[in-house]
């Protein structure tokens, strides 16, 4: 089949590499000069378990009123408070309560988990047969500040184990075990040890896709904004911004991230919310000082992670449009959380530190759009929320299955834009 792509983000090359294994004819249409300029960019690299990244699954990590509540609140929407993100922030809070009735049974939980798992599997399995390496690291820490955050940790601890994930519960002694650059001041009750959890450059593993991908016959189309996707007959039909005429293809795969513009291809409504991140990266200054693995603090939400020769702290969440300037209140509670653990492990006054704003295109159930839409030879693979990179390669190989008609896991169905159909 010739199939088109809109998108060249970590979604959008991982399809087509998976498209191109497939035999066929693939075309790549992006908007920016190059692959990776969205939220793959910089982006936290946090890969398992998924349930952990800091707004991901609803009602796995802080409750909704804990994240909003006071002068601190972890979550804001710059826009209005009225209407449309009201609503969605009802349908997200619906979705934590059936999470937390559901506890070690929720599908969505479990179908995130092992999709994620799959994921890593084919990237080692890429990765080993081209030799690549993606400044990757293992094993994840959430760090607990107080006796009583330790033991919220019970029912999600329970849950990894349901979900064959390796979880423990150490004493801070233990923590600093693990992580010995951690300040010995630093407020540390515990924390959860996930030896198998890994964290990559994101930006780097879609530029090493991309190539293999080019080396498979995809042509990547740059600086081609697509303004519009029509199923017509058997084609599908694909206009550029400045072009009269379209480009006719069997079928059209859209993994535009965040980005809302070609949700009415699908002829489906469809609920997604742009939930805003920093990261800020630095050179390390002491690597002995710099976090081994990469460390979630539970209270702030906040992901330290080390790539390659640098210290990167991700996190913040603003729903809706994003306001022009960036929000300082969040880039000071960073830095000053970056001080809180590891202080001095980074360069944060050199001219080489990175401040960056992505986007998360997220779902009211924490799942992506993955699959077919009502509209023939249109497919969606978006919307991946807080763990894009997570998913990534799974999704790009469930889709390809899915478009050569094989059989894949009936978990799936759980993903599919057509579930917010009334
Ligand atoms: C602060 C932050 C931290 C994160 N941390 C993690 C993490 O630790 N682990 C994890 O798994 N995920 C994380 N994520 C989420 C992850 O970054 C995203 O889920 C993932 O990058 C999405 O990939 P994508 O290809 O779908 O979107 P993108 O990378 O945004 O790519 C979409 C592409 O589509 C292009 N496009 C859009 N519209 C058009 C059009 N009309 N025509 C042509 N091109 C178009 C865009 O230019 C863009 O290049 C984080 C996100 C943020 C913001």
């Amino acid at each position: 089949m010739d199939i088109a792509i809109v998108g060249a983000g970590i979604a959008g090359i991982a399809t087509a590499y998976e498209l191109a294994q497939d035999g066929h004819r693939v075309t790549v249409y992006e908007q920016h000069n190059a692959a990776a300029e969205g939220a793959s960019f910089a982006n936290a690299g946090w890969l398992t378990p998924t349930l952990l990244q800091p707004w991901s699954t609803p009602g796995w990590t802080l409750p909704l009123r804990q994240q909003l509540r006071g002068k601190h609140a972890l979550l804001e929407a710059p826009g209005p408070w009225l209407g449309h993100n009201w609503r969605w922030l009802r349908r997200w809070k619906a979705a934590e309560r059936q999470c937390q009735t559901q506890g070690l049974h929720n599908p969505a939980a479990s179908a995130l988990e092992q999709l994620s798992a799959f994921s890593q599997v084919l990237r080692h399995d890429i990765s080993a047969a081209h030799e690549l390496s993606t400044e990757s690291h293992q094993s994840h820490l959430v760090l607990l500040r107080s006796t009583q955050d330790m033991q919220s940790m019970q029912p999600l601890l329970q849950a990894l184990g349901t979900l064959d994930v390796r979880a423990q519960l150490l004493p801070a002694d233990a923590v600093r075990a693990v992580e010995p650059g951690l300040s010995p001041e630093a407020p540390l009750a515990g924390a959860l040890h996930l030896p198998e959890g890994e964290t990559i450059n994101c930006r780097q593993w879609t530029q090493q896709l991309r190539q293999l991908a080019l080396q498979r016959g995809v042509q990547l189309q740059s600086n081609a904004t697509v303004r519009s996707v029509q199923s017509v007959g058997k084609q599908v039909h694909l206009l550029l911004e400045g072009d009269s005429a379209a480009h006719l293809h069997d079928a059209v795969v859209v993994c535009t991230g965040a980005s809302p513009a070609l949700l009415d291809c699908s002829g489906l409504r469809l609920p997604l919310m742009p939930v805003h991140g920093y990261t800020i990266s630095a050179p390390l200054r002491d690597p002995c000082y710099a976090p081994q693995a990469a460390a979630l603090d539970w209270a702030q939400q906040l992901v330290i992670s080390r790539i390659g020769q640098r210290l990167r702290i991700s996190g913040g969440a603003e729903l809706g449009t994003a306001p022009d300037a960036y929000n300082q209140d969040t880039l000071a509670r960073m830095y000053r959380t970056l001080n809180d653990w590891y202080p001095g492990a980074a360069q944060l006054s050199s001219p080489q530190v990175q401040i960056w704003r992505g986007t998360r295109g997220t779902l009211p159930d924490g799942l992506p759009l993955l699959g077919r839409t009502t509209q023939s030879g249109i497919w969606f693979n978006l919307g991946h929320g807080a763990h894009g990179a997570a998913l990534a390669n799974g999704c790009a190989r469930i889709l390809a299955d899915q478009i050569a008609g094989r059989d894949v896991p009936t978990e799936v169905q759980a993903l599919s834009p057509l579930r917010f159909e009334p």
